[in-house]
Order: structure tokens, then sequence, then C-alpha cells
């Protein structure tokens, strides 16, 4: 390979020798083929770094022999010689994959400076594809890396809160087994905030770190800890006996906080809040243990914090408000009280505004403006998600329509779906009808999903997702990075974009893990072509950082807040001029 070898193939000899002079003279070895089956012999035997190849001849012709070659060698570099009296030959040559063409006759200049540039073609064609096989490897390590990022907490080395849950369920089945209750205790430590902001996220991340080691301390090894959140912990305590021994660990780790803290040289006295929920009296599943958990510790915060609390139905007096939220959705819909709000996506690189994600508001006639985070899960738990969603959907397609034809141009308009949502039997039918009631081409419609719903998808899921894509509308990875982030699926359905989560965002400047994770995520999606949009974009410095990762679109406060489609178009248009 690294010899400087050009194969010469034509039937005139003469030809031939000229060309031998020429290449001889730049320091080039020379073999020479008199048709194209002599051609081929050699080409296979030696890998010239360059053919020069006549297409007229006898026998097996240039052309045949170009197919030939190619197939040997994806990257060769190999330039035909055609007659002055057919053009279409020349065309056909490209067809075949020559790297480029002359007509003859032709100057020593001209055959040189087409061997160069075919040349030059090779080493990039070369260069793209280690590209391509590094890009590769690093998938792989990225794949790791995922795995891990999806079930243990990259600070603290603790589970995180999907294999919290996992292990919880599985906690449950052996309680069930044994007869002996399990509790589940969420540990909070008190006012964190101020600790994190008097003495910086550095020191704030060392002080979690000691929290985590501390908590290891006061339970057994059997115990399950794990990291729910910035500040809080959990853990699963099994085989109490009886459930009010919960308390005795509640107590010692209450007491263990006693002792102070030594972070960046400085004594530190906290303390932490703990509640706790206990199965089977307090919750059937994993879900209803960890949220009434969570309203115990809210109990013992209220208490006045450095103290832990059992739950108690009473705690759950807000249940009631939830029902009464949940009537009032009933109405919402009917009373016209639900609005999107939309949110710019735009090109890093240029500035553009590829699109606008909606987003859902609620304005209460008492509340206020109520956010999605307040209602959704509501409506969810009670179908009203499904009228809800088929509202939006028509919502969005029309606005989207409405700002084409009203000279705001042509803009992608992303609406998300809710698990629940993608699983009823009528979503293809909604979107189908929400389309074409606007007027929209699909190809502006992008359907926003959370990566659970891919992990382990049911019959019904894949096919409604393939037709889905058979409409030709887009579909993207909400979240990216935060649930299971398990590859295959990627593969195995025709997604087009990745939303990188904006816990990784936030952190991108000031936090190595998170710098990592969304490099790999910017890598994945880039070997697997999908676009990427990063979500929760706030500064400058991110934008930046982003844009060396090589992530393409970006979404965030930086930009525009969501806000009302008038408000929407005056943005655009200020951000354009
Ligand atoms: P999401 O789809 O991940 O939407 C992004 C959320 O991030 C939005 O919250 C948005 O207001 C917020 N956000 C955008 N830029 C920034 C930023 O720079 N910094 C910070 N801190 N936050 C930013 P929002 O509007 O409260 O929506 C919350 C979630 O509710 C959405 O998360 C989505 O999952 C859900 N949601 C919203 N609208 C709908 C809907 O129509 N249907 C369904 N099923 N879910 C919806
Ligand atoms: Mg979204
Ligand atoms: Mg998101």
């Amino acid at each position: 390979m690294d010899r400087r070898l050009v194969l010469i193939v034509d039937d005139d000899a003469e030809a031939r020798e000229i060309l031998r002079q020429a290449f001889l003279a730049r320091g080039y070895e020379c073999e020479e083929a008199g048709d194209g089956a002599e051609a081929l012999e050699q080409f296979r035997a030696s890998r010239p770094l360059l053919t020069i190849s006549d297409v007229r001849m006898p026998g097996m012709d240039g052309l045949e022999f170009l197919k030939a070659a190619r197939a040997l060698d994806p990257t060769a570099a190999i330039v035909m010689l055609t007659g002055a009296d057919d053009v279409q030959v020349g065309v056909e040559c490209m067809k075949q994959g020559a790297s480029d063409y002359l007509v003859k006759p032709v100057s020593r200049r001209d055959i040189l400076d087409a061997s160069e540039r075919a040349l030059e073609r090779r080493r990039l064609l070369l260069a793209r594809d280690e590209e391509q096989a590094q890009l590769a490897r690093r998938v792989t390590e990225v794949t790791r890396d995922l795995d891990y990022v999806s079930q243990y907490d990259a600070l603290t080395g603790l589970a995180n809160r999907a294999l919290f849950q996992d292990r919880l369920g599985r906690a449950q089945v052996r309680a069930e087994r044994s007869g002996q209750p399990l509790a589940v205790m969420l540990v909070d430590v008190d006012h964190f905030k101020a600790i994190n902001e008097s003495l910086g996220y550095e020191a704030g991340d060392l002080f979690l770190k000691g929290v985590a080691e501390r908590l290891r301390q006061c339970v057994r090894a059997v115990d399950s800890i794990a990291r729910l959140g910035a500040d809080e912990f959990a853990i699963v305590l099994e085989g109490l006996g009886r459930a009010e021994l919960a308390a005795v660990v509640a107590e010692r780790t209450l007491a263990s906080f006693a002792v102070p803290f030594l972070v960046a040289g400085r004594e530190l006295f906290v303390t932490v809040s703990v509640g706790i929920a206990v199965y089977p009296a307090d919750g059937a599943d994993a879900g209803a243990l960890i949220k009434n958990a969570d309203a115990a510790l809210s109990g013992a915060k209220e208490q006045g914090r450095n103290a832990f609390r059992f739950y108690t139905p009473d705690l759950n007096a807000s249940a009631l408000e939830r029902l009464a939220l949940q009537a009032g959705l009933r109405r919402a819909l009917e009373r016209g009280e639900l609005k999107l709000y939309y949110q710019p996506q735009v090109e890093l690189k240029t500035g553009r505004v590829t699109g606008v994600e909606a987003l859902l508001r609620w304005h209460h006639p008492e509340r206020g403006l109520v956010p999605p985070g307040a209602f959704i899960p509501l409506a969810e738990e009670s179908g009203l998600i499904i009228p809800i969603g088929e509202w939006v959907l028509r919502a969005g397609c029309a606005q989207a329509q409405a700002w084409q034809a009203g000279g705001v141009g042509p803009l992608r308009v992303a609406v998300n779906l809710s698990a629940r949502q993608f699983r009823h039997a009528r979503l293809r039918e909604s979107v189908a009808a929400a389309v074409a009631e606007a007027g929209l081409d699909p190809r502006f419609l992008e359907l926003e999903l959370t990566e659970g719903l891919l992990m382990d998808p049911t019959d019904a899921v894949t096919r409604t997702l393939a037709d889905l894509k058979a409409m030709r509308l887009l579909i993207a990875i909400d979240d990216f990075g935060t649930g299971y982030s398990s590859l295959s699926y990627l593969k195995r359905f025709a997604v087009d974009i990745l939303k990188i989560d904006q816990s990784f965002v936030r952190d991108l400047t000031t936090d190595p893990n998170a710098l990592a994770i969304a490099e790999a995520i910017v890598a994945l999606a880039r070997s697997l072509r999908l676009a990427v949009v990063a979500e929760g974009v706030e500064t400058r410095e991110q934008v930046d950082a982003l844009l060396d990762l090589g992530c393409d679109e970006g979404q965030g406060y930086f930009f525009s807040r969501p806000v009302p489609p008038d408000a929407f178009a005056q943005w655009l248009a200020t951000w354009r001029s």
C-alpha cells in the first residue's frame, strides 16, 4: 500500500508509454495492462495506489474493469480515460464509481492533476472510515457508561431511583414470603440549599459524599441505600421483625449527624429529617411507599426538622386537594382553560429556529397558571389524558399550520405524548385526524416519547410506532439519559431525534460526569444518524460547551421561555432580525 504504484491500462502500447514516462518522472512505480481482464488480475495482486484506465479496449473493457475493481476496494483511486466521441461514457464511468474521468487526448498536466485529486479523495474516504471506526468504538464504551449511569448515582456511587425502585420491588416479594415487615426510609438534609450556596457546588458535592458514607454506617450491609434527588436519600430496611424497629434506625441516623462534617477545612453542623413508610400497611407497591414516605418526610420537616415521622393517612390531606384539581381538570377542557405555550428549538451553529415544543398550561380560574407537572400525572391517573392529549395534538398542528400560512414560516412542532396516551388504541387515528384537520404536512409534526415506553415494548407499541413512522412524522426521545438508556431500542425503532435531558445540560460546565454523558449521547446520536437537541439550555457557556460536543440543537431559557403563540411570533421576529 505504501508503494507509489500506478497501474496503467490501455490496449494502445504507445499511449501506455506516454503515461508511464509522466508518472516515472513524478517518482511513481508503474505496472501496465493491455485489457480489462489483465488489469483486474494485477489490481487484485498489487493493489496500486492509483489506476489510470482507458475505457475502450478489446475483451473486458474499462467499464467492466472499473466495476470489478471498485467492488474490491471502495476507496481506490481510479481515473478513467474516454474517447471524445462519446460524452455519455464519462457519465457512466462516474456512475460506476470512477474517481474522475478525462476525455482524450489528454495532456500530462491534466492527467497528473486528475491523479492528485483522485488520491486526495481516497485519503478523505479513508479518514472518514477511520472516524467511523472510532465512533463505533466510542459507542461501545458509551453503552457501558450509560448502563452504569442508568442505575447508579455518579457522585456517591449509590443506587439511583430506578435501581432503588427495582430493589424495593424485590424486597417486597421477600417480605411477602417471610411475613416480616419492611420499611422505606427517606432522609433529607435540612437546609442543604444554604450549604450549597454558601460553600459552592464542589464543597456541596464533597459534603453529599460524606452524607452517603454516614448513612452507610447507620444501616446493615443488607439494607439498600439510594440517592433519589440532590440531597434526598432512601433506604430499604428489611427483616425488621416489628415495624416500630424502623424508629431505632431513624434515631441512630439522626444521632449520627450530631458529629459535624469536615468540608473544605470547615466544620459543618447539619441535621436531617426522616420520613418512614412501612410495607404492607402504608402502600401496596414501590411507588405508593415512596410517595407516602415522602409525605411523612414533609411532616417531619413541618415539625421543625431534625426529626423523623412515620406515615399516617392524615398526612395525605393533600389527597383531597388532588381530587379537587381532578374535578377541575375535567371542566378545564370544556371551558377552554388549557393553553399551549411554545418554546423554540434553535440550531446552535447558525441560530436558525428549526421548531417549537408545545407545552401545556392550565389557566386555572382561581389558582392562576398551573404547570403541567401538577396536573398531567392526575390526568394520566384518571384517563383524562386521552381527550386532553387529543386536544393538544389538534391545537399544536393547527398552530403550526397557521404559522406557515401566516408567513411566520415552516416550523416543526413537537408534541409530548404520555405513555398512557401512546398505548391508547386510538392514538394513530387521533394523530392522523389532527394532521388532516389542520392541513399540516406531517413532516412538521414531531412526537416526543419517553424512554420507558420503548424499553420493554409490547407488540402494540411496536406497531403503533411503525404506523406513525409510516405517516412520515418525526419521533423524538424526550429526557434521554435519565431512563433506561438501553441502546438496543434505538437501533430497533425508527427514532429521529434524541433530546438530552436538562439535568445533564444544567451541570455541563460544572460536573465532568454530566459532560461525559452529554458527550456520549451526542456521539451515540451521531453514529445512529439521529439529530440531538439539548434541553434546558440557560447560559452562553452551555451553548459553547454543546457546540464543542457537536450537538445540533438547543432549547431553553437562554433562547426563550415557553410563551403563548402571539408572544412566540413576536420573539421570532426579533430573533431573526
Ligand atoms: P419536557 O417535555 O421535558 O419539557 C421541558 C420542560 O423544561 C418544560 O417544563 C419547560 O418549561 C422546561 N424548560 C425549558 N427550558 C428550560 C430551561 O432553560 N431551564 C429549566 N429549568 N427548565 C426549562 P414544563 O412546561 O413545566 O413541562 C414539564 C413536563 O410536562 C414536560 O417535560 C412534559 O413531559 C410534560 N408536558 C408538557 N406538556 C405536555 C403535554 O401536552 N402532554 C403531555 N403528555 N405531557 C406534557
Ligand atoms: Mg418534551
Ligand atoms: Mg424533556
